[in-house]
């Protein structure tokens, strides 16, 4: 059967928690790296999610690598589309939400598609238009001074406005609350004033459902993943899918089993700090590895000799007064490259040596290693923590894959990913 949702994702981490999502809600789902060849291996899935690149890049590249991976999802026959950005609509006045929203309307002739980056399981509300994350106004949060996407706007109507040239509509709570004919009546309203693309209120999970009801005809939705939670349903509804607990379940993979840690972030750091108690770990130090790269070679030898024995951490993850002093002698993208480079070549040697249970904590960390190993399609199993799933390879190796954005999972979350994945 083909694939019933086809999802284009704005980042890799993002991509992640959307088929995630799916999973929860019993699709099987696989997870695609980048605009896929055109002759990529699929297996028998419910919904497909490609992980781009495209948040922060130039609006006219992402709109390309976004209708490129829509006509590649198309040939399978898929009915519905959906663009995922994230949850606090991270972007600028140049796009890309916009812009890509507006193509992808565009490539597939429709009138009207949604933006609703509601996700109140995560604090991320939408009430009168205006994101709130947590208690606070979106423009009252750290995102107001974030280095790419600064957000000083909450009203999503004015921030989505300045994007496009389609005209921005917003549907309120109250149309919501009143149950699907209301809410179907507001979109024809909507529609009928010439708004292509309305911001919806939800202010809790009951709002995405009426909402994800609501939508089941739409060819294209956009959104975050908390959307996503009301798309299920509409599959069996339609008997195009039979919904299953086992979306999650993967063949079990067996192997020797590896930690890479590149991120700095605090959950990183007591995940270090707690696995490394039991396990032997092995630290890394960019301006060490500056002066003398047979490091690589020594961490490798190190591992080999001790992953029999069970699983083993290499880490370069430093608390923030060591990570400043190692910026300011090498720089930050000299330091970053370093460990990015350092931990992919480190990867695929070890996975050369039998390595097949793999967790990698850090964003770009993962997109260092993923890269150096060459995998672009990962089957999406059962969840480890909030938003990181436990996936394996499509490719051969098989290889059990736990890719954490640094701030995510608990303090045991090493030691969890390796229990849980398949
Ligand atoms: P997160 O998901 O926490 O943002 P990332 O892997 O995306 O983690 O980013 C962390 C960045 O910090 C990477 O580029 C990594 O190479 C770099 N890095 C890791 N360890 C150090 C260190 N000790 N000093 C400086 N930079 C580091």
């Amino acid at each position: 059967m083909a694939p019933v949702l086809g999802c284009i994702a704005d980042d890799f981490t993002g991509a992640t928690d959307l088929a995630n999502m799916l999973v929860r809600g019993g699709l099987r789902t696989i997870q695609l790296l980048g605009v896929p060849k055109s002759d990529s291996h699929i297996p028998d899935v419910d919904a497909i999610v490609i992980a781009l690149k495209s948040r922060t890049i130039e609006p006219e590249i992402a709109i390309s690598q976004s209708l490129q991976s829509l006509e590649w999802l198309q040939k399978f026959g898929t009915q519905q589309f959906f663009f995922k950005y994230c949850s606090t609509f991270d972007s600028t006045d140049e796009g890309n939400i916009g812009p890509v929203t507006e193509a992808l309307m565009k490539a597939l002739d429709v009138d009207f598609t949604i933006a609703c980056p509601a996700f109140p399981e995560t604090g991320r509300t939408i009430f009168k238009g205006h994101l709130f994350v947590g208690d606070a106004l979106l423009s009252d949060t750290h995102m107001n001074s974030h280095p790419l996407t600064p957000m000083t706007e909450s009203n999503l109507v004015t921030v989505l406005n300045k994007q496009t040239t389609l005209n921005v509509g917003l549907v309120q709570y109250d149309k919501i609350e009143a149950g699907l004919e209301p809410l179907r009546n507001s979109f024809d309203a909507l529609k009928k004033t010439g708004v292509s693309i309305a911001i919806t209120d939800s202010i809790t999970d009951n709002h995405l459902y009426t909402l994800g009801e609501a939508i089941a005809d739409f060819k294209l939705i956009t959104g975050g993943s908390g959307i996503a939670i009301g798309l299920p349903n509409n599959y069996q509804n339609a008997n195009l899918v039979r919904l299953t607990k086992e979306a999650s379940k993967l063949e079990p993979v067996t192997g020797l089993s590896l930690v890479l840690a590149g991120s700095c972030s605090d959950a990183t750091l007591s995940q270090v700090e707690k696995f490394s108690k039991n396990n032997p770990s092995f630290k890394l130090d960019p301006v060490e590895l500056d002066l003398r790269p047979a490091i690589i070679e020594e961490a490798i030898e190190w591992a080999n000799l001790r992953m029999g024995q069970g699983p083993v951490l290499i880490y370069a993850s430093a608390a923030s007064n060591e990570v400043k002093s190692i910026q300011e002698k090498i720089g930050s993208e000299r330091a970053g490259s370093l460990i990015e480079n350092a931990m992919g070549s480190i990867a695929k040697a070890l996975v050369d040596s039998g390595v097949r249970r793999l967790v990698v904590a850090g964003g770009e960390t993962a997109g260092a290693v993923v890269g150096a190993l060459g995998i672009s399609s990962l089957q999406i199993g059962e969840q480890i923590d909030p938003g990181v799933p436990g996936t394996i390879t499509v490719e051969d190796p098989k290889i059990a894959l736990a890719l954490k954005s640094g701030n995510f999972g608990e303090v045991d979350f090493f030691q969890k990913a390796l229990d849980t994945m398949p």
